[in-house]
């Protein structure tokens, strides 16, 4: 039977628990290994759903410490590692960058490492696929988009190290020949997504009727994509790549902050019964972030002409579908706020 153990890394979080789960029940003849460190971010509550399941296991580990990860990869027959595992909030990279360094660049070398010395005696089959964002490209002026090959222009400490990372990825393909696959992904959002990055927080500081704190003018543009838009496209390239490529992966669906504010202000009255606009009156403009991109948005050509890929979801069935989740899903998010979830990760730390 075609057998495949994949590694995925930061399976806990936002991104990685929607890939397992669709990996773990889409294909139960793979063996799934989700390994991460439960930091902040990580949160095993995730992936409640699909625990129990025989082709699923959790491998408590830290990127960072090498003598555990080659133990890991000692231990494991891996096939393809998909590596997620990261640092991944901008606001906090400019408030720690060392810890950015560390995890983001060191932690992928570790990986790196580990799949040279111990894995890739046999590199039939191989693949390190690495899940990188659009940030690295740095910031786009009002018209224009990011193509695979758009310099490297990161400005936050977290851009900086996705960048390096990137590059170390693709220099151990050139110099050790490692095949690899590296993809530059816009802003996703959906369920599960901590509540720090934009649209939950939002969505929880409208339900809660709190502040609605916008950076500068607003009109900071992204290209929002539905998670598991993302989660099928790293699925399709995984078993139909061209060795040492990078991709481009985006929703095609710019949006100013403001104005994607507004919209969810909107969304979020109507759902909730409120007089029409009730939630505008919420919005404050605040001082911008430091060294803040204007704009992101990505040239899908290549993994459209190459595979077909293009984003199933519209912006407005992802949205609705994030925001009643969020709605009816008020213990997940009270978990976190209260910190309750960390006790699940403490389990695991203590061991
Ligand atoms: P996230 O912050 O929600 O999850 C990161 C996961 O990595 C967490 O489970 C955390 O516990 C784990 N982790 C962190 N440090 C670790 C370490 N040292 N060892 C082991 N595990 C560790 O992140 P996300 O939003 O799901 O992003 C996942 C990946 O996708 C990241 O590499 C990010 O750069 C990339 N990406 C994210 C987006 C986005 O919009 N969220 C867009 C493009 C690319």
């Amino acid at each position: 039977m075609f057998m495949k153990n994949i590694l995925i890394t930061g399976g806990a979080g936002f991104i990685g628990s929607h890939l397992v789960r669709h990996f773990v029940n889409k294909y139960p003849s793979y063996n799934i290994f989700n390994l991460d460190c439960l930091t902040y971010a990580g949160n095993l509550h995730n992936l409640n759903d699909i625990k129990g399941k025989n082709n699923y296991q959790f491998i408590y580990a830290n990127i960072c410490d090498k003598n555990k990860i080659k133990s890991i990869f000692q231990n494991y027959h891996f096939d393809i590692v998909v590596h997620l595992a990261a640092e991944s909030h901008v606001d906090r990279s400019i408030d720690n960058p060392n810890i950015f360094a560390e995890t983001n660049i060191i932690g992928t070398i570790n990986l790196l490492n580990s799949f040279k010395e111990i894995w890739f005696k046999n590199p039939k089959d191989k693949l390190f696929y690495h899940v990188s964002t659009d940030e690295v490209y740095g910031s786009l002026g009002k018209t224009g988009l990011f193509s695979e090959e758009s310099p490297y222009s990161p400005n936050s400490p977290y851009s900086s190290s996705k960048a390096s990372s990137d590059h170390f990825v693709r220099s151990y393909g050139e110099t050790y020949k490692i095949p690899y696959i590296i993809s530059n992904c816009s802003n996703n959002y959906g369920p599960n997504q901590f509540p720090e990055k934009l649209i939950p927080l939002f969505i929880n500081n409208i339900l809660n009727n709190k502040e609605l704190p916008v950076y500068g003018d607003g009109k900071f543009t992204r290209d929002w994509l539905f998670v598991l838009d993302h989660v099928e496209a790293i699925d399709m390239l995984i078993h139909n790549y061209t060795e040492n490529q990078t991709y481009n992966i985006g929703g095609c669906n710019e949006w100013k902050n403001i104005d994607l504010i507004k919209l969810l202000c909107q969304l979020m009255d109507k759902k909730l019964q409120r007089k029409k606009n009730h939630s505008l009156n919420l919005i404050k403009f605040v001082e911008d972030r430091p060294g803040h991109d204007l704009r992101y948005a990505i040239d899908i050509k290549k993994i459209k002409l190459h595979f077909g890929w293009s984003p199933k979801y519209s912006f407005k069935k992802g949205l609705e579908e994030t925001i009643d989740w969020y709605l009816n899903n008020n213990d997940w998010l009270n978990k976190i706020l209260t910190g309750e979830y960390i006790k699940t990760s403490n389990e695991f730390r203590k061991k």
